[in-house]
């Protein structure tokens, strides 16, 4: 079967990372939104503030109303002082703000910061037709964001002036060229769209590795998983994995309990719970091989219950069930620290004894034998006894089948002649 590798990563990444990317993106569009216009904003508020502060400061230091004298020549009067060349108040805003200013005499200007491309100053020149309509004529100051003058656009602030009569004599300009203004924006939000991106990429490479190991642990319990079900059950899973304490490690923890449960089922018998004969045979050959390559004795029994149909037919196949599982747990006793003890079919069973040899292994043989006369296999009223016969064999050759066949037929000797005895 082919499998689909790391499609899970691909969705989690693409689920996780794609929207983070489409939040960065909307939070630098409406971040850098908002703060131009919170810019915009605080300029206007500036451009108003000085524009006030030198309303004030002209009124104060010239008081009285605005007056135009003669007809051809620019020559404005505040009360009784001629301003028609005072620059010192607009040239110092200037040096102090960066904001150009323009003193208007209804829509002429008479006193201004800004300069020709000669860098003489623009006097005499008219106010947009915009300004005139918004301000001069309606008398309310306007902000304009994109006024454009001499060909240079500004944020731009009239505010009318007026004489003592109430009314609107003439302008007073306070501006910063659009272009000043956007750079300090871009100053401001540079860093903000730098932090965002850094930030946008640190997430997406934690999201990235997170889900990398996530994914590479799933992996590993899917090769385990594949390997249990390859039949592999000696295969062995990360033990990090069954540290973790998440639903992964409770995975792993469940997909080895069934690895331990496959185990039981194809190498335990159900009845006696003593190995089968499939994985009995894999003892014997593994015993065998490392006791030859280390030199060391090992020997086998192979013992049958004497007249076991006997009591099926007396007592019921349960009772026999009963009789098989008490003969089963004396020979697993007997045989712990020992060796192995296998249920080799029906009522015959296989003993191992590692690291003994035929002397020893007659011994404990013949004590496990006098516990199966003793015991006492009680199915309702009855007491049964049984009895066993065994064929005891050294391990003096490799051949397995030729060894269990020695065994077999110390076993039928020892049937035909009276039982309840070990042929060795
Ligand atoms: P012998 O002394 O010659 O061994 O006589 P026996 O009666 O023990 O031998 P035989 O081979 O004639 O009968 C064995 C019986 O064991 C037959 C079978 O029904 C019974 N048997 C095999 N497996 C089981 C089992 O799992 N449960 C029960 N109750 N009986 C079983
Ligand atoms: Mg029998
Ligand atoms: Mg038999």
């Amino acid at each position: 079967m082919t499998r689909n590798k790391g499609k899970i990563l691909y969705v989690l990444l693409s689920i996780n990372i794609v929207p983070l990317f489409i939040f960065g993106i909307l939070i630098l569009l409406f971040g850098s939104h908002w703060f131009s216009l919170a810019m915009n904003q605080e300029v206007e508020t500036e451009l108003k503030n000085v524009s006030q502060n030198l309303i004030t400061t002209i009124d104060t230091v010239y008081p009285g109303d605005y007056r135009l004298v003669g007809d051809s020549s620019y020559q404005l009067y505040k009360g009784d002082a001629d301003i028609t060349c005072e620059y010192s108040l607009i040239d110092a805003v200037k040096a102090n703000t960066g904001m150009e200013v323009t003193l208007f005499y209804q829509d002429t200007r008479i006193l201004t910061t800004i300069t020709n491309a000669e860098g003489a100053r623009i006097i005499g020149s008219a106010a947009p037709e915009a300004v005139v309509s918004n301000v001069l004529d309606s008398g309310q100051p306007h902000f304009f964001s994109k006024a454009l003058i001499y060909n240079t656009p500004y944020f731009s602030y009239y505010a009318p002036l007026f004489n003592s009569d109430g009314s609107t004599v003439g302008m007073l300009f306070v501006g910063k060229t659009t272009a000043e203004v956007d750079a300090a924006i871009q100053k401001s939000v540079k860093p903000l769209i730098v932090a965002v991106i850094i930030m946008i990429f640190v997430i997406s490479l934690f999201i990235s590795l997170y889900f990398r190991k996530f994914v590479a642990e799933l992996l590993q319990i899917r090769s385990f998983l594949g390997q249990v079900a390859t039949g592999n059950l000696d295969t062995t899973i990360s033990p990090a994995l069954l540290k973790r304490n998440d639903e992964l490690g409770e995975i792993s923890h469940s997909a080895l309990d069934m690895q331990h449960s496959l185990h039981v089922l194809i190498e335990q018998d159900a009845l006696t719970s003593l190995y089968n004969r499939r994985s009995g045979n894999k003892k014997l050959q593994q015993i065998m091989t490392s006791s030859f390559k280390y030199h060391n004795n090992f020997c086998i029994a192979i013992g049958d219950i004497d007249f076991f149909k006997k009591v099926n037919d007396t007592y019921g196949h349960d009772c026999g069930d009963l009789v098989l599982k008490n003969v089963a747990a004396v020979l697993k006793q007997s045989m712990h620290g020992h060796g192995v003890a296998v249920r080799w079919g029906g009522e015959e069973f296989l003993l191992i004894f590692e690291n003994m040899d035929e002397e020893q292994s007659y011994n404990l043989l013949e004590e496990l034998l006098n516990n199966i006369r003793a015991m006492e296999n009680e199915y309702g009223s009855h007491s049964i006894k049984v009895t066993m016969t065994f064929g005891l064999v050294a391990g003096t050759t490799q051949n397995i089948t030729e060894l269990l066949c020695i065994a077999d037929n110390k076993l039928y000797f020892g049937k035909e002649n009276g039982r309840n005895r070990i042929v060795r």
